[in-house]
C-alpha cells in the first residue's frame, strides 16, 4: 500500500519512550487490576469530557451494555437506535432483552434525524441511543427535548466522537450515561481493547462500577449479578500518556478533512461530509459517497490506496437480526448509505502529500469513468 487506510506512526513514534515507561511502571509496581492507573485515567478522562464521573470498562460494547443494565432496561422495553450504526449499539439493547427500534438518519449528516424520532415512540419506548457517527455530534438539542417530553433516558454512543461538540458542549456529557471505546483505531485508542462510561449521575456511575467488577464494591461481597469488565491497568497507563495529545490529534484530523474537502469538491457524483449547524466533527472517519462506490474502491486498491466501508450491511439486514423480520427496503436511507459510502485514509499526522495522492487517485478514477 502506498497510502494505508490508517497509520499509527505519527501518534505512537514520538510517544514510544513515554508509553513504554508507563507500561514498565505498571510492570514493576505489580498491581495489575483496578489500581492507581485506572483511577487516574478515569479522573483525567472525566475532566477532559467535562463530566462528574468516568468508569473504565473492558471495551466500548461493554460500556453500552452496562449503561443499559444500570438503567434497568429489560424485556418488553423498546429502545430507539439509528438504522445506520455499527452493530454494537443494537447488540447492547439485545443483551438486556430489549428490542432495538431503528430510526432513519438525516441523509446529509448521517446522524439520527430528530424529526423522525417521535413517530417511532410507543408506550414501550424507554430510551434513545444517539450515535455520533464518524465523529460528528448529533443534534442533541431536539433529541434531548423529545426525550424529556416522553420521559425517556438518553445513552450516547460516543465511540467515534471523543471531543466533538454540540452547541459548545462535549459529546458524552448529554445523556444519563454515555459509552465510549478506546479500541486502538478510535480517536483516543489503547494498545488493545478498552472503554468507559461517562455520566453526571452518581447513582448510575456507582452502579456501573459495581457491575463491571462482579457486582461487588467490597471484595467477596456481591450485591448484584455483575460482570468482569474492568479497564486494564496497562491500558489505562497507556491512555493517560495519550490523552493530553487528543486535542492536537483532533485538530490534525480536521486539517486533513479540510484538505480533502478542497481537493475533492465537484468531482463526479461525490458527496462529501456535511456538518450540521451547531455541531463539530472530529473526523474519526472521512466518509464520501458515490453511486460507483465498489468500482472506486477497487480502483483505489489497485492504486495502492487503502479504504474501508463503514458499514456494508446495516444492522437490520444482518443475519443476527433476521428474527426481527425487517424486510429489505424498510430503512431505505440506511440501505442507500451502506451501498454508497466509502471511508478514505484518515489519521492524525497524515501528510498533505498523502492527501493529494488519494485525491488525485479519486479524480483519475472519475476522469476515466
Ligand atoms: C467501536 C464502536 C463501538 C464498540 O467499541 P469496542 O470497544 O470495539 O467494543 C460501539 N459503537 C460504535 C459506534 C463504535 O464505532
Amino acid at each position: 500500500m502506498r497510502i494505508p487506510f490508517l497509520s499509527f506512526s505519527p501518534q505512537h513514534d514520538p510517544l514510544r519512550a513515554d508509553i513504554l515507561a508507563a507500561i514498565a511502571a505498571v510492570y514493576d509496581k505489580q498491581w495489575y487490576v483496578l489500581g492507581d492507573q485506572v483511577r487516574e485515567f478515569e479522573a483525567a478522562y472525566a475532566r477532559f469530557n467535562e463530566v462528574q464521573h468516568c468508569v473504565g470498562v473492558a471495551n466500548g460494547l461493554d460500556a453500552l451494555h452496562l449503561a443499559l443494565e444500570a438503567l434497568q432496561v429489560g424485556p418488553s422495553d423498546e429502545v430507539l437506535v439509528p438504522s445506520n450504526t455499527y452493530i454494537a449499539t443494537w447488540l447492547a439493547v439485545s443483551f438486556v432483552g430489549a428490542t432495538p427500534v431503528p430510526v432513519e438518519p438525516n441523509p446529509a449528516t448521517y446522524n439520527l434525524d430528530p424529526a423522525r424520532l417521535e413517530a417511532a415512540v410507543t408506550p414501550r419506548t424507554k430510551g434513545i441511543m444517539p450515535v455520533h457517527l464518524y465523529g460528528q455530534a448529533c443534534e442533541m438539542g431536539p433529541i434531548l427535548a423529545l426525550a424529556q417530553k416522553h420521559g425517556l433516558w438518553v445513552v450516547e454512543d460516543n465511540a467515534q466522537s471523543q471531543g466533538a461538540q454540540w452547541e459548545g458542549n462535549l459529546t458524552g456529557s448529554f445523556g444519563d450515561v454515555n459509552a465510549t471505546s478506546f479500541y486502538p483505531g478510535k480517536n483516543l485508542g489503547a494498545l488493545g481493547d478498552a472503554g468507559a462510561v461517562t455520566s453526571n449521575r452518581a447513582d448510575l456511575a456507582t452502579r456501573i462500577q459495581t457491575l463491571r467488577n462482579y457486582g461487588s464494591q467490597r471484595k467477596y461481597y456481591n450485591e448484584i449479578i455483575g460482570h468482569n469488565s474492568r479497564l486494564d491497568e496497562l491500558q489505562a497507563a497507556v491512555l493517560s500518556v495519550k490523552l493530553p495529545h487528543l486535542l492536537s490529534w483532533t485538530q490534525q484530523r480536521q486539517e486533513v478533512a479540510r484538505q480533502y474537502h478542497k481537493q475533492l469538491a465537484g468531482i463526479g457524483d461525490l458527496v462529501l461530509p456535511a456538518v450540521a449547524p451547531g455541531a463539530t466533527h472530529v473526523y474519526h472517519l472521512y466518509v464520501i459517497r458515490t453511486r460507483h462506490r465498489d468500482a472506486l474502491q477497487q480502483y483505489l486498491t489497485e492504486q495502492g490506496v487503502g479504504t474501508l466501508i463503514h458499514y456494508p450491511i446495516p444492522p437490520h439486514r444482518q443475519q443476527a437480526y433476521a428474527h426481527l423480520q425487517i424486510p429489505a427496503g424498510a430503512y431505505p436511507i440506511a440501505e442507500e448509505l451502506a451501498a454508497t459510502s466509502l471511508s478514505l485514509p484518515m489519521w492524525p499526522g497524515m501528510q498533505p502529500n498523502d492527501v493529494t495522492i488519494v485525491a488525485d487517485a479519486v479524480r483519475s478514477f472519475f476522469a476515466s469513468w
